[in-house]
């Protein structure tokens, strides 16, 4: 296989993720590298177009401005009662839970707030709007597996746990 990233490798990366002011949003969990499938849209597109032909060793400091990370926002809130949800569900704020349309069709939208008996959900992704920066290690790759690039995903670190 090739030594750079390109489309189908399975890459291990440690990362940073902060806004604008330095605040830290998120990170890879100590020595455990977050794993994914390149090219499969399972990172911020501006995130994985930075990737591209980078290899193991490689550090970077990606800025990835919200069309393409989360989005911007659009304001679109809807409330509903407390009881649309199971009793005991424990429901906090910036939680993904998933809505139906019309059609019935199921889409995702977050906890914004949380006031006594109502439930107000936001379609935007919490980070919807947001700059993203990025500070990357390209801890390793390797290549998919042929279950691996039928789901679109990557199977953990060694390519055989399965987590669905
Ligand atoms: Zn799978």
């Amino acid at each position: 296989m090739s030594d750079t990233i390109q489309n189908d490798t399975v890459v291990h990366l440690h990362y940073v993720l902060t806004d604008g002011d330095g605040k830290e949003l998120d990170r890879s969990h100590g020595d455990e590298p977050l794993t994914y499938l390149h090219g499969h849209g399972n990172i911020v597109p501006g995130l994985e177009e930075a990737l591209v032909g980078k290899s193991v060793g490689d550090e970077l400091e990606v800025v990835v401005p919200p069309e393409k990370a989360y989005g911007m926002r659009t304001g679109k809130q809807q409330k509903v009662p407390r009881s649309a949800f199971s009793e005991g569900a424990d429901l906090r704020v910036g939680m993904q839970v998933m809505s139906r349309d019309e059609q019935g069709r199921s889409f995702p939208m977050w906890i914004a707030k949380l006031q006594g008996t109502t439930v107000v959900l936001d379609a935007n992704h919490p980070l919807a709007g947001v700059t993203l920066h990025f500070s990357v290690k390209v801890d390793g790759m390797r290549e998919a597996t042929g279950d691996e690039l039928k789901h679109g995903h990557a199977h953990g670190r060694d390519g055989h746990h399965h987590h669905h």
